[in-house]
């Protein structure tokens, strides 16, 4: 006899999930150590029995050979039996398996071959498995038979009866002629049911269309204690064990093991433990390679069933959701999201049926992300209790179904019920439009979320129009109101149909929107579904070739183009996202990938592109929905929907179909009527936030976050849009670009140099270290957008010549390979006008980045030889560095250098330069020759800067160039700016210099003694300086006058930046409570505190953070991707005597609260010295006004124009006076 490792093991608790009080009592810990695996007394026909088999091929297996087998000593777990309704909730997950018990009982099972004695078995049936065990206490079965594998059920006398699979049979004998009968008449109920039900959904559970589709890993293990290797198979959230392939492609398995209370372990080079709390199953692989694999899957497997329970468990607490709203099975694990109702797995695919009008079905298990806060708070509400009050007040016993009634009567009792609102308790008003929509107004200003349950549904509109015109509608009061759950419910139900009672031909009305009837079929090369991204690529023999239909809203595929019943379907309203490979990227020249809601992809393929293509048009024109079909025109490599946020509600997520054709995602926004193209290489930044949880897309004055609602299709999405806004090879038009069409990296350069290297000598004929001009253009071309180039950090002629490199290596060159020579052959035309119209018609042929790429680079050249008394390097000069660099020649041909020096002469005529352009171009130019002027004539002092400032707002006409001395503050900036500007300063006016960050969204008003200096120094490459009026000031300056004390204390919500690694969750806004005195910030966890607002509480207790004033640094506003909740927000940037930095967020509830707080940080901070007293004077003397440019309105702080009054009037007394007078 063989010894084997299956031992109960329940000393060891390996759970993740937390084990509640009363646990203890159902499941007794024994004391059994972990030793005993070691010498277990099991037999290998412990676990896998023998069965009768009708052909004789079998018969020699070894498997019944070794004859009747000693009983198992019982196990120790005594917990009820797993899965019956009476199980409660006290095990939770540890014990009890998804599916419930239909029928179970004791029954004999025919013999082995060659052995008389029957064998007592617990048999137990739910509406996946017939199973049977050693004993009602084991945890794992000694043999499966898949409910959809059972063809008949027959009785055959003396109490026996058999179960008929496709090609075995199985005996049992029941104790008494009615058990038996029962037994047959169950069976053949759930088989029956289960073929019908095959047919519409195969999907729905990995285990519905048998085993071998699937499984995310399967093969051959070895399983200590048995002779022969075992097939396992991992899929969904359970492990399969087979005695071999046979029995693996048939669906009958020895047992399966629920991943929810199994825990994985490497042992050594090729074996790992799966532990459970009932049994350890010791495995080997056949390589250390496939151990990493099998451990990998299994793991996968795990998180996958635990994720399951986190949502149930939570919606479980609520008594009334553990069992189905519907039909009262037990444990349901998924909903209505629109209606609160907590379902079973059947009656789900009922509630698909009616259409999302009526019913939105989502898992408990699978869409994780749909469940926020507000939605499972609102299934505590709500739920089955509230929700059956209404929906199921007068329900005829006759018409109620149960856990076992069939499809049939589940769809017939789910229509009444919901569509039709048959048993619904009528409202009072129903009838009355008028007065329905008058209560729905007013009810969801309450909590009284039953109230607005039973006015939705029996007709008030949702969007019914409130009178208001500040909330015009239903969602907009409950929102004044701090509904929360009231606005979390109307969503939801934004589009629900009101039930009514209809005659007839109920059940062929469309309840959807219905998407075109596309009909398509062929051979597909198919490979079984995934649960994980395509890693690697398939080789041909990975395919299997299937017949395919796309019909009626279903793709199927075949064994073969005579088969009438499919191996497995898609339902293309399941389908999210639809990905064009590139040619042969697997072992199939064409190939393409759809993902399905339920986080699995298939892999498809076929030989012939055009074959292809048109699948791929057909399967997309069936699944994107109507509004998005302008993007079925679009040659895109991934289509499909996603759920975003963006604009000014940040937040709700909304739906979007998104499509992706080369470095264009292509998006139709929830609400927007034309698709909108996002030039992704011209973004300004693309990030992932939380744990793979969020892109974030910032475009100029837009941002977009993208969610991660299904993970494996938005892994997808992210990889796909990341390399899409990458360069992509070696051609100007691949580069990621700026606004302007002029490629990222040349700006970057261009930009450097400006500032850094006008007057450095030999600039651009100098070489910079050959190593550092690569790794620098090397990071360039990688991510131009996340490269900033400093002073200090980076040499002139390092950039210098980085940027001539890369001219130099581009493909396809700056004139292009067809054009080039036609420049070259231009430089012999004599007559200076006709060549320069040559010029100007061989401009007009370059493709768009090509030509913007050559003005900004001549532009800069041009700048260049203005500085040549400095730099050496004139016009001339300039070209016989760049003539061979842009054309690529040897440089032996003077004609790329005429080309060049034409180019620069001839700048304004050739690039049609305007007369506002060119006169910037002049104010810049002068401004430089001014410092240098300045300069050469010794009353420079050292450190003297050259610096753009901007007056109200950052744009070219509003562009000062500044001389900034050592000395300069920030009064002195701005009366220089009002100065220039002839701008009067009128009293009250509090003219102010801002630092504004990069993009717009915090800025800080520097103390009028503040030195500008050392702050240009830190300032980051897209951060500037404006000069505008601070509209606060005079209230905070009231605020400061009139308040007693002078510390302030309050709640704020608190937000950390993230750690740098990037590892971890984001935190999120939390609150906290605050104190601010003259010389720290102290932060409290405690809210109790609050209370007893004395001036002894900042000493009672102990702060969980403290800052000291002087180190802190605050702006207004704050990074728009953290998602603040409110919009009076402000930025705090601390750094310790050891320069060591942290940085984080507070908002605030109102605007008030927020000056209050910068008011108080401000006199904290000067000594209470906030504005000058004698300014005035010398101010008003100065200037004289200039009403064109006072009048200049003011930029949004944060994106477009409706936030502007979010941010930037958050900080003046009266917005809407500020805009009028605008
Ligand atoms: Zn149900």
């Amino acid at each position: 006899m063989v010894a084997l490792h299956l031992v109960p093991s329940f000393s060891v608790c390996l759970l993740p999930v937390p084990h509640g009080a009363g646990q203890e009592d159902a499941e007794p810990v024994t004391g059994r150590p972990r030793s005993l695996r070691a010498n277990s007394l099991f037999s290998e026909d412990e676990l896998v029995e023998d069965y009768y088999d009708a052909p004789p091929a079998n018969s020699g297996s070894s498997w019944s050979d070794n004859g009747p087998s000693p009983r198992l000593p019982a196990p120790a777990f005594s917990g009820s039996s797993p899965g019956t309704l009476g199980d409660g909730m006290e095990g939770t997950a540890a014990t009890a398996p998804l599916s419930p018990t239909i029928k179970a009982g004791w029954l004999d099972k025919n013999p082995p071959q060659g052995s008389y004695i029957y064998q007592k078995r617990w048999v137990k049936l739910d509406a996946d498995y017939l199973r049977y065990f050693d004993s009602e206490k084991d945890a794992y079965s000694k043999r499966f038979i898949p409910v959809s594998s059972i063809s008949r059920v027959t009785s055959i006398g003396d109490q026996k009866f058999e179960v008929i699979t496709n090609n075995r049979n199985f005996v049992f004998r029941a104790e008494s002629d009615a058990d038996r009968n029962e037994w047959i008449r169950t069976l053949q109920q759930i088989a029956e049911e289960r073929k019908s039900k095959a047919l519409e959904r195969t999907l729905m559970s990995p285990t519905t269309s048998g085993a071998a589709d699937p499984a995310d890993k399967s093969g051959f293990l070895e399983l200590r204690g048995f002779k022969h290797k075992l097939f396992v198979a991992v899929a969904g959230d359970k492990v399969f064990l087979y005695k071999n392939a046979e029995d693996y492609r048939l669906g009958i398995g020895i047992t399966y093991i629920e991943m929810n209370v199994g825990n994985v372990k490497e042992v050594d080079r090729r074996g790992f433990d799966l532990t459970t709390p009932y049994r350890i199953f010791s495995f080997s692989a056949d390589s250390d390679q496939e151990k990493e694999e099998w451990v990998e899957a299994m793991q996968q497997s795990i998180a996958e069933a635990l994720s399951n329970s986190e949502v149930a468990e939570r919606i479980w607490v609520v008594e009334s959701n553990r069992f189905c709203a519907d039909c009262g099975s037990p444990k349901p694990d998924w909903a209505s999201i629109n209606l609160c109702v907590v379902i079973c797995k059947r009656c789900a695919g009922e509630h698909r049926g009616l259409g999302p009008g009526i019913t939105k079905v989502r898992s408990l298990k699978m869409d994780r992300k749909v469940w926020t806060e507000e939605l499972i708070e609102l299934f505590h509400q709500i739920g089955n209790a509230v929700a059956n009050q209404f929906w199921a007040a007068n329900v005829p016993p006759s018409e109620a179904i149960n856990p076992a009634s069939s499809s049939q009567e589940r769809r017939r009792f789910l229509i009444a019920k919901y569509r039709e609102g048959k048993y619904r308790r009528y409202h009072p008003l129903f009838g009355n439009q008028e007065e329905l929509d008058r209560a729905l107004c007013a009810a969801v200003t309450t909590s009284d979320l039953a109230e607005t349950q039973a006015l939705l549904f029996c007709g008030a509109a949702v969007t019914c129009a409130t009178g208001d015109p500040q909330c015009p509608t239903p969602l907009a009061l409950a929102e004044k109101s701090g509904q929360r759950l009231q606005m979390e419910f109307l969503l939801h139900n934004k589009n629900s149909e009101t039930p009514r009672l209809e005659v007839g031909t109920s059940e062929e009305k469309p309840y959807s929107v219905p998407l075109p009837s596309v009909t398509h079929n062929g051979f597909l090369y198919k490979t079984p579904s995934m649960a994980k991204p395509v890693g690697e690529r398939k080789g041909q023999e990975e395919f299997s070739r299937r017949w395919c239909t796309l019909q009626d809203g279903v793709l199927s595929y075949y064994e073969n183009d005579r088969n009438a019943v499919p191996n497995g379907e898609i339902k293309v309203e399941e389908i999210v996202c639809l990905v064009n490979n590139p040619p042969n990227a697997h072992g199939i020249e064409s190939t393409f990938e759809i993902y399905i809601e339920s986080e699995r992809l298939y892999l498809f393929g076929l030989e012939s592109p055009d074959s292809a293509r048109e699948w791929l048009k057909s399967i997309a024109k069936s699944f994107v929905h109507p509004r998005a079909e302008e993007l079925l025109a679009l040659d895109f490599e991934r289509i499909g929907r996603l759920h975003y946020k963006g604009g000014l509600n940040l937040e709700r997520a909304k739906e979007g179909w998104f499509a992706l054709a080369g470095s264009t995602l292509h998006v139709c926004f929830e609400d927007s009527e034309r698709q909108e193209p996002l030039q992704l290489r011209k973004l300004q930044e693309l990030s992932i936030q939380g744990d793979n949880e969020v892109l974030v897309l910032v475009e100029r004055r837009r941002t977009l976050y993208i969610q991660g609602e299904r993970k494996l299709d938005f892994l997808g999405w992210v990889h796909a849009i990341q390399k899409a806004a990458g360069s992509a090879g070696d051609t100007l038009s691949e580069q990621q670009l700026t606004e302007s069409d002029v490629p990222l990296l040349v700006d970057r350069c261009i930009d450097y140099i400006t500032q850094c290297g006008l007057t450095s000598e030999g600039i651009y004929r100098k070489s910079g270290q050959n190593s550092k001009t690569t790794s620098l253009l090397e990071m360039l071309r990688r991510d131009a957008r996340s490269v900033r180039l400093k002073e200090g950090e980076h040499q002139v002629d390092d950039v210098a010549n980085t940027l001539k490199r890369f001219f130099r290596d581009l493909g396809d060159g700056l004139f292009t390979r067809q054009w080039g020579q036609d420049w070259l052959r231009a430089t012999a035309l004599e007559d200076e006008e006709a060549k320069i119209s040559e010029y100007r018609r061989l401009l007009g042929t370059l493709p768009t980045v090509n030509r913007a790429t050559l003005k900004a680079l001549i532009n800069h050249l041009f700048r260049v030889q203005r500085f040549s008394g400095e730099n050496q390097m004139n016009t001339h000069n300039l070209a016989i560095v760049f003539g061979p660099t842009l054309f690529q020649t040897d440089g032996k041909d003077y004609k790329a250098g005429r080309v060049v020096e034409d180019l620069i002469s001839h700048y304004v005529k050739i690039f049609n330069v305007n007369d506002q352009e060119m006169k910037k171009q002049q104010d810049e130019i002068m401004a430089i020759m001014k410092m240098r002027e300045a300069a050469s004539s010794g009353t420079q002092q050292a450190g003297d800067f050259i610096c753009t400032v901007y007056l109200e707002e950052k744009k070219t006409e509003a562009e000062q160039h500044v001389k900034i001395p050592a000395t300069m503050t920030a009064e002195e900036l701005t009366f220089e700016i009002l100065d220039r500007r002839k701008i009067v300063m009128k009293e009250k006016d509090y003219w102010s210099c801002f630092e504004v960050n990069e993009r717009e969204e915090a800025e800080r008003p520097l103390h009028y003694s503040e030195k500008v200096l050392p702050i240009l120094h830190c300032l980051g490459t897209e951060s500037y300086l404006v000069v505008k009026k601070q509209m606060s000031m005079e209230n905070m300056l009231i605020y400061l006058a009139s308040r007693v004390g002078d510390c302030k204390h309050g709640m704020m919500k608190f937000r950390e930046e993230r750690n740098l690694l990037g590892l971890g969750l984001s935190t999120g806004f939390h609150d906290r409570y605050f104190i601010l005195n003259h010389t720290c910030l102290r932060l409290y966890k405690e809210v109790r505190s609050l209370k007893q607002r004395t001036p002894l509480l900042e000493n009672s207790h102990k702060p969980e953070k403290e800052w000291p004033v002087r180190n802190l640094k605050v702006y207004l506003g704050m990074k728009k991707k953290l998602r603040p909740p409110t919009c009076w927000g402000f930025t705090v940037f601390y750094e310790n005597e050891k320069h060591e930095k942290q940085q984080w967020y507070l908002c605030c509830d109102t605007q008030a609260d927020l000056r209050e707080w910068f008011a108080t940080f401000l006199h904290v901070q000067n000594g209470g010295a906030l504005w000058p007293s004698e300014t005035s004077k010398v101010r008003a003397s100065r200037s004289q006004q200039d009403s064109r440019l006072g009048n200049i309105s003011l930029i949004p702080l944060r994106g477009n124009e409706s936030e502007m009054r979010n941010s930037v009037a958050a900080f003046a007394t009266d917005p809407l006076t500020l805009l009028r007078n605008v």
